[in-house]
């Protein structure tokens, strides 16, 4: 008889069993053995981790093999009449450890409910020093699979531990690691994973070991350095397949067809170009120049635009767009909020003058019609804006996401501008991209925060990025502070005057906020119209890099501060007799309009805001800005937030207002941000904060799942290889033809239609 042999595509039921399957498919949504071989170990026990108990010293960060011995609460009186102390006593047999474990309520004691007495565990915690007695404080801790109840740890049974590493698993309720375990080693022996998809040249040039190796290894690891080679070998994979695909798609892009849109002489974009009342910087001028390029072919461009803050990227957008109108077709620009589309609108309106007023009477020569779509233009207003984009009588379409609705319907949609792509999804993109009747429109999407090249590579694989580095010259400095408003509160007086100074000499100033106020909590700060901040981040630790609250000691003690009492505070104290005004999401889109005006028109001296003004808001005259519960924002927020100020010829204050104490990595967060104006650096260190799946995650659900080893940052250069590689194989062959194995991996991690690759 044939040995059974198993393949990676064979469903989880045939070697399994039915009811190990069904719990691996309920547990993990595992499918088939290539899901489950997927399912890496989380952590491996080793040799090195056994400690001998008697040789703890405190201070010391240990992690010990060790059995149960006792386990026992004890009410605590004076700490509320649910509260509780678990001792809990772990032994190797020779001397004993303390485990301590408080419980506010009899719920929580559910923590060490595992602890059962005989059963071993791994226990991992400083060790600390109570009374003379030595003890791990709530101590992490795994027990080990199989471990037998009230087994004595024989030096079998020690041995056996202790001689491979023992891979834990991600586990669940449904499955445990002891499962999961199982199951792999059941599918690993009789398994056969076909022929290598990373081609052999490939393999050697990068020192590769072959893949059915690093299945085995990462699973079952001999010891570290065969764990380290398995491991390498599989982000490989990861990056490699997600890299041949992105070229694939790049090479597929390149030969969809896009209507050509070439520079027309002497038409409404030199006119715009003579009106302009500055030079354009160097780089907008290289910049402009190869989308002009883009433009005139005729397959789509597909552009990412990065600038820092205030260097000048909308009117690259302007030009780019009357370039397409010249040439006969129209233009929608997409702004992330309502604040910012009236922006563009105004400003767009404002810089064409009577080239803007296509269809009026006394119109120019080349006048196109310039209009603007959110979610708030009355039913009348929206009918005529609507037969306007139909007809194509409005030449440059500005809006907010009501421009995606189905209704929104082009006569002839040549250039998709998506403005802060950081505040859309790839549906969005998407929605937008696909009302170009027949042809695809070129794209071109900006975004002031700066997406490192590692992200660059994967997440927007298969955009073209240009950056623009210099400012517009005449740009002032602007100086960052942080204001510790809890253990120096004369600071915060400081700060309130120099607001007054800056107001004092015709100046103006922002008060940021991380809340409306005065409503049910959870309807903060999202803004009906607008797309609200960012997704929060799911489970990252104590910093929520989303503008949320930091989950620890700081979080918890009061209500981030709101615009409403923070405005009223103001008005009666610190800047009482100054022009204020209030501007947040859940404000009437007119009365946002107006104050936005106002505050433009120089009519208002301090306006007191959510991050409603977080991305593009431009009113070079504002100086100042305070940022209050500044720890709550992050790190790239209080960039973009910073980038208000200093746009004009004055220099820019920004003082990060915060309560949390010295040496917190919330206040370290905001030092970092106050030492540098280097919005890549930043942008970095943001994305050192986040776990992968919040930057992956955030631009295309589902995707991350696919990358279980690759790091974005520290995996940086693997990725650069593994693209180059990939793009050169791919070029060569683009349906990989000769390399079947490849295009079957493929599939079989991102799905047979690779849909989310669809979406870039
Ligand atoms: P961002 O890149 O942040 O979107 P904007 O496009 O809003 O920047 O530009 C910021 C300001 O700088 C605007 O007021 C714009 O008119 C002005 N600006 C743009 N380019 C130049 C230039 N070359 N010289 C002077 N000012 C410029
Ligand atoms: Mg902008």
């Amino acid at each position: 008889m044939l040995p059974h042999v198993t393949t990676l595509s064979e469903p989880l039921t045939r070697p399994m069993g039915p009811k190990t399957a069904k719990a691996l498919e309920a547990a993990f949504g595992m499918q088939t053995v290539g899901d489950l071989l997927r399912h890496y170990p989380r952590r491996y026990y080793t040799r090195g981790e056994l400690t001998d108990l008697s040789s703890l010293r405190e201070g010391d960060h240990v992690t010990v093999l060790a059995r149960v011995d006792r386990v026992s609460t004890h009410p605590m009186p004076g700490r509320g009449s649910a509260a509780a102390r678990g001792e809990v006593v772990i032994t190797d047999d020779r001397a004993k450890l303390l485990l301590t474990f408080f419980f506010r309520s009899p719920k929580s004691q559910w923590t060490i409910k595992r602890l059962v007495p005989g059963t071993l565990g791994m226990f991992a915690g400083t060790v600390s020093n109570f009374r003379g007695r030595l003890q791990l404080v709530h101590p992490e801790y795994e027990m080990l699979p199989g471990a037998p109840p009230n087994a004595d740890l024989t030096p079998e049974l020690a041995a056996e531990f202790a001689t491979e590493m023992i891979p834990v698993y991600p586990a669940s309720a449904k499955a445990s690691s002891w499962v999961i375990t199982r199951a792999v080693r059941t599918v690993l022996d009789p398994l056969d994973v076909g022929e290598d998809p990373i081609p052999a040249e490939v393999r050697e040039r990068r020192s590769l070991i072959g893949r059915a190796e690093a299945i085995r290894a990462i699973h079952r690891p001999l010891d570290p350095d065969d764990l380290k080679r398995a491991r390498h070998r599989l982000k490989w994979d990861e990056a490699f397949m997600l890299q041949s695909a992105l070229a694939q798609r790049r090479l597929a892009a390149a030969a969809m067809p896009a209507m050509p849109r070439p520079r027309v002489a002497g038409g409404i974009a030199d006119e715009f170009d003579a009106r302009l009342p500055f030079a354009l910087t160097a780089g907008q001028v290289a910049v402009g120049e190869t989308i002009t390029a883009d433009l005139a072919c005729a397959y789509p461009m597909h552009r990412l635009l990065q600038g820092e803050v205030g260097s000048g990227k909308t009117v690259i957008a302007i030009r780019a767009m009357l370039q397409v109108v010249d040439a006969g077709g129209q233009a929608a620009l997409l702004a992330p909020t309502e604040v910012l589309a009236q922006q563009h609108y105004r400003s767009i309106t404002a810089m064409l003058g009577p080239l803007a007023a296509g269809g009026q009477l006394g119109a120019a020569e080349h006048a196109t019609g310039v209009t603007l779509l959110t979610g708030s233009v009355g039913a009348a207003a929206r009918r005529a804006v609507l037969a306007d984009v139909f007809t194509g009588d409005a030449g440059i379409v500005i809006g907010t996401h009501a421009l995606l609705e189905e209704q929104v319907q082009f006569a002839d949609l040549g250039l998709v501008v998506i403005d802060e792509q950081h505040r859309f999804g790839v549906e969005q993109r998407d929605a937008l991209r696909a009302k170009a009747a027949g042809n695809r429109p070129h794209v071109l999407v900006m975004t002031a925060t700066p997406i490192p090249r590692t992200v660059a590579m994967t997440v927007y694989g298969d955009l073209e990025t240009s950056t623009l580095t210099e400012l517009p010259a005449g740009r002032s400095a602007i100086a960052t502070h942080v204001v510790p408003a809890a253990d120096k509160p004369h600071f915060l007086e400081r700060a309130w005057e120099r607001v007054r100074e800056e107001v004092a000499q015709g100046r103006q100033a922002y008060v940021v906020c991380p809340r409306v106020g005065d409503s049910s909590p959870g309807a903060d700060d999202e803004d009906a119209d607008d797309l609200g901040p960012d997704a929060p981040a799911d489970d990252f630790g104590d910093v929520d890099m989303t503008g949320g609250v930091p989950r620890g000691v700081v979080g918890t003690r009061r209500q981030p501060l709101s615009v409403l009492d923070v405005a009223g505070t103001l008005a009666a104290g610190p800047l009482a007799g100054l022009r204020l005004a209030i501007l947040h999401g859940r404000l009437h889109p007119d009365e946002k309009d107006q104050v936005m005006r106002d505050f433009a028109a120089g009519e208002i001296n301090v306006l007191v805001a959510t991050t409603v003004i977080e991305v593009g808001v431009d009113v070079p005259n504002a100086t100042a800005m305070v940022i209050m519960d500044a720890e709550r924002f992050g790190v790239s927020q209080l960039h973009q937030l910073r980038g208000r100020v200093g746009r004009g010829a004055f220099p820019g204050l920004c003082l990060l207002v915060t309560e949390a104490p010295p040496a917190s990595p919330q206040r370290e967060r905001l030092t970092a941000v106050a030492a540098t104006l280097d919005g890549f650096q930043l942008s970095r260190l943001d994305l050192e904060q986040r776990r992968e799946g919040d930057v992956l995650g955030a631009a295309q659900a589902g995707h991350h799942s696919h990358l279980r080893l690759l790091r974005l940052l520290p995996d940086e250069d693997l990725i650069g290889q593994a693209r180059e590689d990939a793009t050169e194989l791919v070029t060569a062959d683009p349906h990989l033809t000769a390399h079947p194995a490849l295009r079957t991996a493929i599939d079989e991690l991102f799905g047979v239609q690779a849909e989310y690759l669809d979406k870039t």
